[in-house]
């Protein structure tokens, strides 16, 4: 594993690119981004991504030059994981690709009990009925191997949702889902939606959650990431001794639209994150090229404390 940083900003120029700041912090090619934009009046700017090491000197040197030039400019830390990584990790926290996102929930009548959730914001809400997505979507799921809603929700193809059950994958739940229709019935997509049960407990301490946003009354709703450094889940070992194949986070995060205020009244309530084992990862991966592109889930490492590589 090792951790990247990128560093966003804008300049009007080439020469001025290279002559303020390229050039000083002696970064090259190899570790620059630059693209054309257009602006106001068909003036083009330059958008630039530096990428850099952690621990390399040219981060600060950049970021140096760009502050004493008043340029605005902004910094992101990402951890990258080897395939070595992934395979030895106890889990791996499942994420979609935002541009497969499809509409899907409470709008489309899906049916859900809020009977033992929070009042505040919806966090411990259950579904009861199988999922409805808006019709419109039902195109874009096509060739996805694996799909999300923009909720998190996570969708495979009936094929991928027949090898888990016949991989004995613990801990799963597969329900049909639907698209709607306006005029006729819905219809029953070849599309599975993933349930997992077994909900750990809540994360170790060195977990870079940000908690700014929890829900007062639950405690529970509304975790995030911290923006300025990577988005790290840590358990303590003990936490980990009785995990299944598929599992889901104590912590209920904020999804895309996840407003607290009118969040049960829209369903869009906050979800806990789906944490599976590499056995499953390796199903739901694409196998093929084709597959590959639209694999549609990536896959983060869990840490375990005391051997977590930041120490
Ligand atoms: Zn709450």
């Amino acid at each position: 594993m090792k951790t990247i940083v990128f560093i966003w900003f804008k300049v009007d120029t080439m020469p001025e690119l290279t002559d303020l700041y390229l050039g000083p912090a002696q970064c090259g090619p190899d570790v620059t981004k630059v693209e054309e934009y257009k602006y106001g009046g068909g003036k083009v700017g330059l958008d630039i991504e530096i990428k850099l090491d952690e621990g390399d000197e040219r981060i600060a040197k950049v970021c140096a030059l760009l502050t004493q030039h008043g340029e605005y400019h902004s910094t992101a830390r990402r951890d990258i994981y080897t395939e070595e990584d992934l395979q030895n990790a106890p889990l791996l926290d499942v994420g979609s690709w935002a541009r497969y996102r499809v509409m899907a929930g409470l709008g489309y009548g899906t049916t859900y009990d809020l009977s033992n959730a929070c009042k505040q914001c919806g966090t411990g809400v259950r579904q009861t009925s199988p999922l409805v997505i808006r019709g419109d979507d039902e195109r874009s799921l096509e060739k996805m191997h694996v799909a999300a809603t923009l909720h998190g929700e996570l969708l495979v193809h009936d094929v991928v949702g027949e090898k888990l059950v016949n991989a004995n994958v613990t801990g799963l739940n597969l329900w049909r889902i639907y698209a709607e229709r306006k005029t006729i019935a819905n219809v029953e997509l070849r599309r599975e939606q993933i349930f997992a049960e077994n909900v750990l407990p809540p994360m170790a301490p060195a977990s870079t959650l940000d908690r700014k946003d929890v829900c007062p009354v639950c405690r529970r709703g509304h975790f995030s990431f911290l923006e300025d450094v990577p988005a790290r889940i840590v358990y303590r070992a003990d936490d980990l001794k009785n995990i299944q194949d598929m599992n889901l986070t104590w912590e209920w995060f904020t999804r895309f639209g996840t407003i607290p205020e009118d969040a049960v009244e829209r369903g869009m309530w906050p979800a806990p994150s789906l944490l599976v084992t590499p056995k499953v990862m390796n199903l739901l991966r694409g196998k093929t090229k084709k597959e590959k592109k639209y694999e549609g889930v990536s896959f983060t490492p869990v840490w375990i404390e005391g051997q977590t590589p930041w120490g």
